[in-house]
């Protein structure tokens, strides 16, 4: 199993086992959650399809470390652009809301989202860490198109990325054969969108997208040269 996938397991385990506690509220009812974000990153959805690449802005993710339905643990929720933009959410910030499971946790990098009453108990102090070079407020999502990605190993994301704006974890489906594209594949992927100059940044084992009839697509290190090559290496 790949760590990306035993990643993703964890967390449906987890996600599992809660709903098994509150069946009810877990079907019905949106859960109340309060606690310190431990990253704010970008909710992105990528669609494959062989050689072919589109994302889905979503919004963003909020790592939290916290209580949600007085369980405590670390989740995510996701949130709408005009939820980041009325909030301004950063590393370290206390907050609280109220979010519904996701309906279908293969299309989704949170556990959670439909999420109201959001609010910022207190703001955290600018932060700026030693491990990872941005901890602070996220750009919009337009910014993330316009800089592109590389692609980013998975361990390398668990171990020094989660925290960053920069980095990110997308839901990716897969049309296997495009001439019945109702028929998808469901992994995670974790990419990059920071600076080239990062020290903390592996690449980690090329991507391998599986096409019709066996036939599969390596994404090679020429796709992700040519997504960042319009920025210096230190932007
Ligand atoms: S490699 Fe990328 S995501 Fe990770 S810390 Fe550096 S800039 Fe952030």
């Amino acid at each position: 199993m790949s760590d990306d996938a035993t990643y993703h397991k964890e967390l449906l385990t987890a996600d599992c086992q809660m709903n098994h506690q509150n069946p009810q509220k877990a079907k019905t009812g949106k859960l109340s959650w309060r606690g310190t974000l431990t990253s704010v990153q970008p909710r992105i959805r990528l669609l494959r399809s062989f050689d072919e690449r589109h994302h889905t802005y979503l919004g963003y993710v909020l790592r939290v470390q916290g209580a949600i339905d007085h369980e405590e643990r670390e989740f995510a929720i996701g949130i709408g652009k005009a939820a980041q933009a009325r909030h301004q959410f950063r590393y370290g910030d206390l907050v609280s809301g109220q979010s519904s499971p996701v309906a279908d946790v293969r299309r989704e990098p949170v556990e959670f989202y439909k999420t109201s009453t959001l609010a910022v108990l207190e703001r955290s102090v600018a932060f700026q860490s030693r491990q990872s070079p941005c901890q602070g407020i996220p750009p919009e999502l337009p910014i993330y198109r316009q800089r592109g990605h590389r692609r980013l190993d998975a361990n390398t994301y668990k171990a020094k990325c989660r925290s960053c704006i920069w980095g990110c974890r997308m839901a990716v489906e897969i049309i296997i054969d495009q001439w019945n594209p109702d028929t998808k594949r469901y992994r995670f992927e974790t990419f990059c969108y920071g600076p080239r100059s990062c020290p903390l940044y592996r690449a980690g084992a090329t991507r391998k997208v599986p096409g019709r009839k066996g036939i599969v697509w390596e994404e090679e290190d020429w796709v992700d040269e040519e997504a960042v090559a319009h920025r210096g290496v230190d932007e």
